[in-house]
C-alpha cells in the first residue's frame, strides 16, 4: 500500500483557488508513482466559496481585500485538515507556496500589494506544529 500524502487540491488541478483557477503541474502528478495523493483545500473546507475575495494575514487576522474577517473560516479549514491527517496517519504534505492557508516560510504581507514577508499560512503552521512535514511545490525533489 502506498503512503498517503496530503496535497493542496489546487496543485492537483482542482479549480479551487480564490479566482477559480488551479495548477497543472507534472511534477506533482509524478508523486502518484510513490504516494497516494490526498487533495484537500483548507479554505473551501472552512466554508469559503469559489471564487472568493483574496485574503491575506495581517496582525493575526485574515482579512479579505474588502476588509471582511475570514479568520474563523481559515482556522476551521486548518483544523479539519489537521484532524484528517492525524486520523489517517498522514505525516507529509505538499502545500501551495505563498497562500495565506497553505504557504510555507513566505506569505503576502497583509497589505494586498503583492509584497512578501516571512511566515506560514494558517494550515501550514498548524501542520508544522503537529510534526507534519510540509513541502511547497518547489521543494518536492526529495520526496
Ligand atoms: S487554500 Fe490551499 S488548496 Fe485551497 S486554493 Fe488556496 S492554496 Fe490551493
Amino acid at each position: 500500500m502506498k503512503e498517503k500524502i496530503l496535497v493542496s487540491a489546487c496543485l492537483l488541478g482542482e479549480k479551487l483557488r480564490y479566482d477559480g483557477g488551479g495548477y497543472d503541474l507534472p511534477e506533482i502528478q509524478r508523486l502518484k508513482e510513490k504516494y497516494e495523493l490526498i487533495p484537500m483545500c483548507p479554505e473551501v473546507l472552512g466554508g469559503l466559496s469559489v471564487p472568493r475575495d483574496p485574503a491575506e494575514i495581517k496582525d493575526g487576522f485574515i482579512l479579505t481585500v474588502n476588509g471582511n474577517d475570514v479568520t474563523k473560516n481559515f482556522e476551521d479549514g486548518a483544523q479539519i485538515t489537521l484532524k484528517y491527517c492525524l486520523q489517517n496517519g498522514i505525516t507529509k504534505a505538499v502545500l501551495k507556496a505563498r497562500s495565506p492557508s497553505c504557504g510555507k516560510d513566505i506569505i503576502y504581507d497583509g497589505t494586498h500589494t503583492k509584497k512578501l514577508i516571512e511566515g506560514h499560512g494558517v494550515t501550514c503552521a498548524l501542520l508544522l506544529e503537529n510534526d507534519i512535514e510540509v513541502y511547497t511545490e518547489s521543494e518536492i525533489g526529495g520526496l
